[in-house]
């Protein structure tokens, strides 16, 4: 009996260890399993199947993403190396600061009747100017005088205060700023500043007391200018229709440079370089065919919005000018060929 009780014992000892064995192998593989599948999600990037064709796919716009900035940095090296202020805003709301440098300045009057010593432009607007005066010369109009160019905003500030002090004799400090800025520029404000303005007159309203009035309109220098300084770049600024807008009132007498074919689309289309501005960045992109019947794509990119540039529009052989109007923004203007 003792035997019998001993062997069922031992038995049952038997399929106990057994029966944990089995399991205690089963935990250490499940725990393997585990461990797989962790590896697997971790290898996939998100517990999917993994599929060669699509990784390749992500490769490949991954590349081409990479291609475009380096496509996109390397056009807008070259074009902060071709730019210009050739269409650069100056207003009231607009201003320029103390260290604006405008581009190398040059004296017009050796070539160009004038009624100063000196008269400083930038030579882009130098070359304009001596073509305009060659043109209204062959039509008979040898009576034109360039009056005043370049203003520092030193010389600005220098006008402005004496014209303060002359008031302040008469009102509070407050009242003779206001004053002051109805009849002078406040500094930064004026666009003879870059350079790219022209002040003239003819040689009888020279003789008067204040030879930019009113009047220099109705004189055939006036109205010779008023008529074909388009064709040169210029652009009659101060429009007494306009005055809302410029915050200016008529300036018969003041000629700003913008270039071709600049001049002739805000002349034809009767809008102030203000509205010319705004109608650029609005569309994107203007088409215009000049009286010479050369066709142009006049268009606006900034640093964040540069598509065009990556489009086949862009073409930077026919670049005619590339002119910043802001940080990283700038009008491109560009030939089309036909
Ligand atoms: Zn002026």
């Amino acid at each position: 009996m003792g035997k019998k009780l001993a062997f069922i014992f031992v038995l049952i000892s038997i399929i106990l260890v057994s029966i944990y064995s089995y399991r205690l192998k089963n935990d250490i593989l499940n725990a393997f399993h585990v461990i797989d599948k962790k590896t697997e999600m971790l290898n996939t990037g998100g517990g999917e199947e993994m599929d060669p064709s699509r990784l390749d796919g992500r490769l490949v716009e991954y590349d081409e993403n990479i291609q475009e900035e380096i496509d996109v940095d390397f056009i807008f090296e070259e074009l902060e190396r071709r730019k210009t202020d050739q269409l650069i805003l100056v207003n009231k709301w607009n201003t320029l600061s103390e260290n604006y440098e405008p581009a190398p300045l040059v004296n017009i009057v050796g070539d160009i009747p004038s009624s100063k010593n000196e008269i400083l432009l930038q030579e882009s607007a130098y070359k304009a100017v001596k073509e305009l005066f060659e043109a209204a010369n062959n039509d008979g109009l040898t009576g034109i005088r360039a009056v005043s160019g370049y203003r520092p905003y030193s010389y600005q500030s220098q006008l402005y205060n004496a014209k303060v002090n002359s008031f302040s004799n008469e009102y509070d400090l407050e009242t003779a700023r206001i004053k002051a800025a109805e009849v002078v520029a406040i500094p930064g404000t004026s666009e003879h500043q870059t350079g790219l303005a022209l002040d003239v007159s003819s040689l009888e309203l020279l003789s008067t007391a204040d030879p930019l009035v009113e009047e220099f309109k109705y004189t055939p220098e006036g109205q010779w200018l008023y008529n074909n300084s388009w064709k040169y770049g210029f652009v009659l600024r101060y429009l007494p229709e306009k005055k809302d807008i410029t915050g200016i009132i008529s300036e018969p007498w003041h000629f700003r440079y913008v270039g071709i074919p600049h001049a002739e689309y805000m002349t034809k289309n009767k809008i102030s370089f203000e509205e010319y501005i705004n109608e650029i960045k609005e569309e994107g992109l203007i088409i215009f065919e000049d009286f010479n019947g050369n066709k142009y794509q006049i268009y606006y990119v900034q640093k964040g919005n540069h598509d065009i540039l990556l489009s086949d529009l862009f073409d930077s052989n026919n670049l005619v000018n590339v002119s910043e109007v802001g940080e990283d923004e700038y009008v491109i203007t560009q030939k089309i060929d036909e």
